[in-house]
């Protein structure tokens, strides 16, 4: 088998400290206490989450001349959710264990016993999981609201306003990147299954009879971008849904997984939805939401192809996947491998001394770069100690300014993971770094 023998990259308890020393991702609220599953990016969170997302727009939407954007809103018409089936249908079968009261998906669960105390289970319940509230100051349940459980929806219902402004033909497809809130019963594994979290979904809309084909496109394309964005692939995996796992409206489901501390588990899941989704929305609201054929002169409800990624579970598994530890001398060098394009700070200027007129020059380099990448600044401690701070935190390029450069107007390149070092002049330092970083 392929991904035998292969092992995660490390525990999650070293990633949630990592993350949290160095500013990556912080408990919520923290200073009360938290709040169960819910979690704040730092500094350098923020910016290796816009980084993800950023890649995923860039490959998905502007590098591809059959796809548009979308940004819809959280809050949808209720008859939304009721049309799509989720009103009905999006729960998860919940059991309490009747001794120690805790709660847990059945479908999660082997045996009959409650897995923390052996306790005897309750029969399992629905448990919707839409986040509910009010539109406007009346609590009543004309004004009940959802928070939107997934994006997708959001381009279902635009698929007209779409099709007209843009005058695109099938096949197309609508990206979108969002928050969506889920109620989930069991949330857990750090940024893993959190109740907000962040998607990346494309409706991607076929001629019916071409969406097989098209379906193991998508599953290539999603795989291959993990991929060169420096996932080992040995550590991704594909699994395809078993009949009764699939949703009702689905054909067919695949699951991009990748091996978490946890086990190997869902990262991304492809579907194809049918057209499930513009038919429920026709019937539902009355609207014609049909395609015309130009050429063949027929009407009829495109298939759509639906990959849908999680970013906070994409930038956990970058995360994890660019953790390397590795002897140097007596020491542990903790790098985070991370690609280019997904690490927070591209490049950090290193004065050597915190003296007149050096500093003066690093700031002025540190600004120059600021143009081009996110640079960062570090003037604490021993240069070898600062070095080891920025391989911590992925940052690929360290520019050092020491005396001679205020002679020779030169300045040392140090890479991240070879760890070696060239002398540039100043001038040359952009389009050096530039080659090196491949943007
Ligand atoms: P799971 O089986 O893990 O609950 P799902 O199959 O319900 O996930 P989808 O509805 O297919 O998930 O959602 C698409 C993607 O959105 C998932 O692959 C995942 O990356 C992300 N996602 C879904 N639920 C959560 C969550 N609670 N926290 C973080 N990401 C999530």
């Amino acid at each position: 088998m392929k991904n035998e023998g292969i092992q995660p990259t490390t525990t999650m308890e070293k990633i949630v400290t990592l993350a949290k020393r160095r500013g990556f991702i912080f408990p919520n609220s923290e200073i009360y206490g938290g709040l169960n599953s819910c979690w704040d990016y730092g500094p350098l969170g923020v910016e290796l989450k816009n980084n993800v997302k950023r890649a995923w727009w860039k490959r998905m939407v502007q590098g591809r001349e059959d796809m548009v954007g979308l940004d819809a809103g959280i809050l949808m018409h209720p008859r939304v959710w009721e049309a799509s089936g989720h009103v009905e249908g999006f729960t998860d079968p919940l059991v309490d264990c009747k001794s120690c009261k805790q709660r847990f998906r059945a479908d999660h669960i082997t045996g009959e016993k409650c897995p923390e105390c052996g306790g005897e289970l309750t029969e399992p319940r629905k448990f919707n999981l839409m986040f509910r509230t009010h539109l406007g100051p009346v609590e009543e349940a004309a004004a009940t609201v959802y928070l939107r459980p997934e994006t997708a929806q959001g381009i279902f219902v635009n698929f007209l306003n779409i099709l007209n402004s843009t005058r695109k033909k099938i096949p197309f497809g609508v990206a979108q990147i969002g928050k969506a809130f889920r109620n989930e019963i069991t949330p857990g594994n750090f940024i893993f299954r959190t109740r907000e979290f962040e998607q990346m979904e494309i409706e991607y809309f076929v001629q019916p009879g071409t969406d097989e084909k098209i379906f193991e496109d998508w599953l290539e394309e999603r795989f291959n971008w993990y991929v060169n964005l420096g996932v080992d692939p040995e550590r991704l995996r594909i699994r395809e849904h078993t009949p009764d796992e699939l949703a009702h409206y689905a054909k067919k489901c695949c699951d991009i997984e990748y091996l978490f501390p946890m086990g190997w588990s869902e990262l991304e899941g492809i579907a194809n939805r049918t057209d499930f989704d513009l038919r429920r929305h026709s019937e539902s609201s009355g609207v014609r939401m049909d395609y015309f054929h130009q050429e063949t002169g027929e009407r009829f409800f495109p298939y759509v192809i639906e990959p849908s990624a999680g970013v906070d579970r994409a930038t956990l598994c970058f995360l994890l996947d660019a953790y390397h530890e590795e002897p140097d001398k007596d020491e542990i060098r903790v790098v985070l491998r991370f690609h280019p394009e997904l690490a927070p700070i591209k490049v950090t200027v290193l004065p050597l001394s915190r003296k007149e007129p050096l500093v003066a020059m690093a700031r002025e380099i540190r600004s120059e770069l600021a143009r081009h990448w996110m640079p960062a600044y570090d003037d604490a401690k021993s240069i070898g100690r600062r070095y080891r701070r920025q391989d911590e935190i992925g940052t690929p390029y360290c520019v050092t300014v020491d005396f001679e450069s205020l002679e020779d107007q030169a300045v040392t390149i140090r890479d991240r993971d070879s760890m070696e070092q060239i002398r540039v002049p100043v001038a040359e330092l952009v389009p050096v770094l530039r080659e090196k970083l491949g943007f």
